[in-house]
């Protein structure tokens, strides 16, 4: 309908690059296209950028970042972030790329929100694949997802003085436990009696249970959900088959991620099992303008670390300008002494 195209070009947006996935690999890609004069939007499924290095290991340090003694994963985020400010690159999170086709010579990419981007280039650096919470296993989980299942939180407003039960014994299961306790009838449950998160958070935890403004299940799971449309109460269960029944209105579940490949296999790539073949000249995949960059890519020799990212990231952005400005010739330039880049990077020259 008339309504649809209009609202549809409103969503289609125009640029040099888009990057799939906001690791580090990603968020350098930017810069490589930036000092080019190009124009990039990143798009990733997480509500962060960093990949790997914020979602895995945001606290542990890493040694091999040239010029870098040591730093941690969320440290080396941060500072790939502000390199990159002065392109003021829009990023796209809570969104995974779901499809990709061509139309008139340009790539047009969707994602699972319904944004359109349409660029001559398309650079992959999707890692391992995009993170996604591990699920609740029950079936009738599926139904309510989304409603009264969640597994993260946008507005925890939603979730003032109702009954919420947790799941999970990690960071994010007692931290919202915490938070959520304050506005809410919370019931934690895990399934050991251990908890993999922060001990003070724990404590804190458990002090609240003593005075009874939160309760703690453990040795327990999930066993049924009851109710249809809305969760009314739910059935959890420990090793001895011992049931019981707690009134809940939203369940949260904190199981930690998982990586899928997920849509990237589908795209007519040449894959080697879980990853892209490319040509190691300019990181191009079998189809001209889509690259593949930092742990998704493969190629003989291949050494998954931040390192080689970076420097495929240069390579492939050389190959994005080509077909970005087919009218201008490339020229490869120092950032030392490179004025136009100097300005792009807002440096006034010397
Ligand atoms: P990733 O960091 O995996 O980021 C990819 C991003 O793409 C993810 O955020 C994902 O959500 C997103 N994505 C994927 N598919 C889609 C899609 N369809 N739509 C939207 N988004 C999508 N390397 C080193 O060099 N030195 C070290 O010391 C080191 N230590 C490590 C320690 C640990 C515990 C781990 C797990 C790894 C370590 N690594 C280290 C490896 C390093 O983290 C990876 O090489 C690096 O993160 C790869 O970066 P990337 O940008 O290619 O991918």
């Amino acid at each position: 309908s008339c309504y649809y195209s209009i609202k549809t070009n409103l969503n289609m947006i125009k640029t040099d690059a888009v990057i799939i996935g906001a690791g580090p690999v990603g968020l350098f890609a930017v810069h490589q296209l930036g000092i080019a004069g190009l124009k990039a939007e990143v798009i990733d499924n997480l509500d962060k950028a960093g990949g790997q290095c914020i979602e895995l290991y945001p606290d542990k340090p890493i040694y091999d970042i040239p010029a870098i003694p040591v730093c941690t994963g969320e440290e080396l985020t941060k500072n790939l972030l502000k390199q990159i400010e002065p392109f003021k690159t829009n990023f796209h999170f809570n969104e995974r790329v779901q499809e990709v086709s061509s139309k008139n010579n340009k790539w047009v990419v969707k994602t699972n929100k319904n944004k359109t981007f349409i660029s001559p280039n398309i650079i992959i650096a999707g890692g391992v694949g995009s993170f996604e919470p591990r699920k609740l296993s029950l079936k009738e989980a599926e139904k309510h997802e989304g409603k009264s299942i969640f597994y993260s939180v946008n507005d925890k407003s939603k979730f003032k003085g109702k009954k919420i039960s947790i799941f999970g014994g990690g960071d994010s299961a007692l931290d919202w436990a915490l938070e959520l306790s304050k506005i809410s009838n919370v019931t934690l449950i895990h399934r050991r009696d251990e908890f993999r998160g922060a001990s003070n958070t724990l404590n804190e935890i458990k002090k609240l249970e003593k005075t009874g403004k939160l309760t703690m299940k453990t040795k327990y799971q999930l066993s049924a959900i009851e109710g249809d449309k809305n969760i009314e109460s739910i059935t959890i269960k420990n090793d001895e088959e011992k049931k019981i029944k707690i009134e809940t209105d939203y369940i949260l579940s904190f199981f930690g991620l998982i990586m899928k490949l997920g849509p990237i296999a589908e795209w007519g790539l040449n894959m080697d099992k879980k990853n892209i073949s490319i040509n190691t000249e300019n990181f191009e995949t079998n189809k001209k303008g889509i690259f593949a960059i930092g742990d998704i890519c493969t190629y003989p020799g291949k050494l998954r670390l931040i390192l080689s990212g970076f420097h495929e990231a240069a390579l492939a952005s050389v190959e994005c300008f080509k077909r970005a400005r087919p009218n201008e010739k490339y020229k490869f330039q120092f950032t030392t002494s490179s004025k136009e880049i100097q300005e792009r990077l807002g440096y006034k020259p010397k």
